[in-house]
């Protein structure tokens, strides 16, 4: 259920909204969006009257939600804003983010995000809270992990990405990373997803491993009718009879997505392929169908790798990459490109040839 408020209603009318929802034994998210400020009610109000509601003062409008994944589906979101000023979103320049698939260690996760930024990512990736398939694998450094993230985020400058899994994670996790992400294991974890809708960080949200499009769209549902609109979605590859990759990338996702709704979407060729042969390639492709930006993992010596070394590609290549990405916005963006704010809308290699 939504309810629509007069525009302009003070701060003084939501409040008193959100009390009067209270009384009704219902709990009120507030939105500001594009067309006004919104009260998403998540709980049943099937037993509330419609007059119950529009008898508020300040409410002028009732949507009783039908459709799955409503908020997600019709929410204008021009694009993601980091803390730092970077903005992630249709039209904008692709952000590459990147980085080793674990952190290993602090003087590892900072050397990396050195490389990375050197080589044009914009967002450093290190996971720290690793979901393994076996138990007896590396399963990451958790808390110290997301500490050296800080510390290589302090060093480098670039904002950081690392997957949380539960929903204790995301108060531990906000101080010390700027972009919270779930993975595809626990794209179904509600408990998580409903703990990031309070939260005021951008949310990563990966495709499940099986997941429909519709059930993607409705866990970032879930992020969101709790409250934080600030979803960027990301296709990771999903399972298939195919052997010769570890997950077919669904690109065709993308083209869907951007048709179905306005939150950003990127892309994973990493995970999507399991081979490092693969990866600058299907970046190409991820950029050239609309992919507002990529998730890269990166390591130098990836025989040495904690994880996932088999698909990492080295800093070198991702510079290529990083160079492709800007060619290939270019030239399916003819454009003129909007004002930017920050150093990810720098084009300049635009023209050159790729
Ligand atoms: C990752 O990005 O580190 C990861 C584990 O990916 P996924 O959840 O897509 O498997
Ligand atoms: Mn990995």
């Amino acid at each position: 259920m939504i309810l629509v408020l007069q525009k302009k209603s003070s701060q003084e009318c939501v409040a008193a909204v959100c009390a009067r929802l209270r009384e009704l034994g219902l709990t009120g998210q507030v939105m500001h969006t594009a067309a006004g400020i919104v009260v998403a009610i998540l709980e049943d109000c099937s037993h509330i009257s419609s007059h119950q509601l529009t008898k508020i003062p300040a409410v002028v409008k009732l949507i009783r939600l039908q459709h799955q994944a409503s908020i997600a589906t019709s929410a204008i979101i021009p694009h993601v804003e980091l803390n730092n000023g970077l903005r992630i979103g249709e039209g904008l320049a692709p952000v590459i983010m990147a980085g080793p698939c674990s952190v290993e260690s602090q003087s590892h996760i900072v050397q990396s995000a050195l490389k990375v930024r050197d080589a044009g990512a914009k967002v450093l990736r290190g996971g720290a809270f690793k979901p393994r398939t076996s138990p007896y694998e590396f399963q990451g450094l958790g808390l110290e992990g997301l500490q050296y993230l800080d510390d290589a985020r302090k060093a480098s400058g670039l904002p950081v990405i690392s997957e949380i899994m539960g929903p204790e994670h995301v108060a531990l996790a906000e101080p010390l990373i700027d972009i919270l992400q779930v993975g595809a294991r626990n794209m179904y974890n509600y408990e998580l997803l409903k703990e990031l809708g309070k939260s005021s960080h951008p949310v990563l949200l990966k495709r499940g491993l099986s997941a429909t499009i519709s059930e993607w769209l409705n866990a970032a549902e879930y992020i969101m009718s709790a409250g934080n609109m600030k979803v960027i979605l990301c296709e990771r590859g999903i399972r298939s009879f195919e052997t010769e990759t570890r997950n077919t990338l669904d690109l065709s996702a993308v083209a869907v997505l951007k048709k179905s709704c306005s939150l950003p979407v990127i892309v994973d060729p990493s995970h999507g392929t399991g081979r490092r042969d693969l990866v600058r390639v299907m970046s190409r492709a991820a950029i050239a169908c609309g992919a507002d930006g990529l998730l890269i993992e990166v390591h130098d010596f990836p025989q040495e790798a904690l994880s996932d070394g088999h698909q990492a590609i080295s800093s070198d290549e991702l510079k290529e990459i990083v160079q492709d990405a800007q060619r290939i916005f270019a030239a399916v963006n003819p454009a003129p490109l909007p004002a930017s704010s920050s150093s990810n809308q720098d084009l300049s290699m635009a023209s050159s040839r790729f």
